[in-house]
């Protein structure tokens, strides 16, 4: 099943079409290329991304390194998120989380699908709009365990119905109990993404696929018009500025890379991989700020 028009990864005659090809030649400019690469040019990558020992994509997503948050109670999410991001060893292509109500579930986001997610996220407020029912549970209830939710959220298929994401612990209030609660946000999603991801490399593991991450972004906006102001600085996963985004662009739309036998966009695992040297190289703050503009009127 093909992808509207707004999702759809461009494939390499399209990428390289009226282009001037430029080849990379070392991995460490790889970064700086892209991201000066202007629309009249493609980038050619003869030379293998991901490590060695990771010779699959899925192998490097589910096992490669984590950039894991610390365990501090009272650190807030944006500042544990960036610190996390900050002291990642390289390579690495996930934001991971161990849950501070139990100490044992460790949630993940793909950096990828944190980009997607908030793509689908801008879709959605411009075109097809996410509908969040909500909160469920009593005021007390969701000051102690935080508030439930059942999300629709458009799918990026040409012919896909919508998904549904059921969240479980949005933190609402703001109370010592948000402060762990952040780490322990479930969200449990009608697609695939979950068996696909799962690593099962910890004893509890939980997975947020894009429809989530935009999903959240919709009760944290519903959330705050109905004078809930927290969820929105309760986000549980990176949210990336302009110009990553920008750069993220440009690695979907500029870049074929080498695969043995064919040459192929970059895959999810390339792009988190980038993602994770993009925010090594600019810092967090030039990776993660936003400078008022919303992911909405981000050109996607
Ligand atoms: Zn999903």
């Amino acid at each position: 099943m093909g992808k509207k028009s707004f999702f759809r990864q461009p494939n390499v005659s399209e990428i390289f079409d009226g282009k001037k090809r430029i080849d990379a030649e070392r991995k460490g400019d790889l970064v700086a290329l892209i991201n000066s690469c202007m629309p009249s040019f493609a980038i050619y990558i003869d030379f293998p991304i991901l490590p060695k020992h990771y010779n699959r994509a899925k192998h490097f997503l589910k096992y490669g390194n984590e950039a894991m948050a610390s365990n501090l109670v009272y650190m807030p999410p944006r500042q544990a998120i960036a610190e996390a991001l900050h002291y990642a060893n390289p390579p690495f292509a996930s934001f991971a989380v161990r849950s501070k109500v139990d100490n044992t579930t460790v949630t993940r986001t793909l950096l990828d699908t944190a980009m997607q997610g908030m793509k689908l996220y801008a879709y959605s407020v411009n075109n097809a709009p996410i509908d969040v029912k909500g909160p469920y549970r009593k005021p007390a209830d969701i000051a102690e365990k935080g508030a439930d939710f059942v999300v629709s959220v458009p799918s990026e298929e040409m012919k896909g119905d919508r998904h549904t994401v059921r969240f479980s612990n949005v933190p609402l209030y703001d109370n010592y109990q948000k402060k762990r609660m952040w780490t322990d946000i479930g969200a449990i999603c009608d697609c695939d993404f979950s068996r696909w991801w799962i690593t099962s490399r910890y004893a509890k593991e939980k997975l947020f696929c894009q429809h989530a991450v935009a999903a959240y972004f919709a009760i944290a906006f519903k959330a705050f018009k109905e004078g809930y102001a927290t969820p929105s600085q309760s986000v549980p996963f990176p949210m990336f500025s302009e110009e990553a985004a920008e750069f993220w662009n440009k690695m979907r739309k500029h870049v074929v890379a080498n695969k043995g036998k064919h040459k192929m966009p970059l895959n999810s695992a390339e792009r988190s991989l980038l993602l994770g040297e993009y925010i090594k190289i600019h810092g967090v703050k030039e990776a993660l700020y936003h400078g008022g503009k919303k992911a909405a009127d981000f050109s996607w």
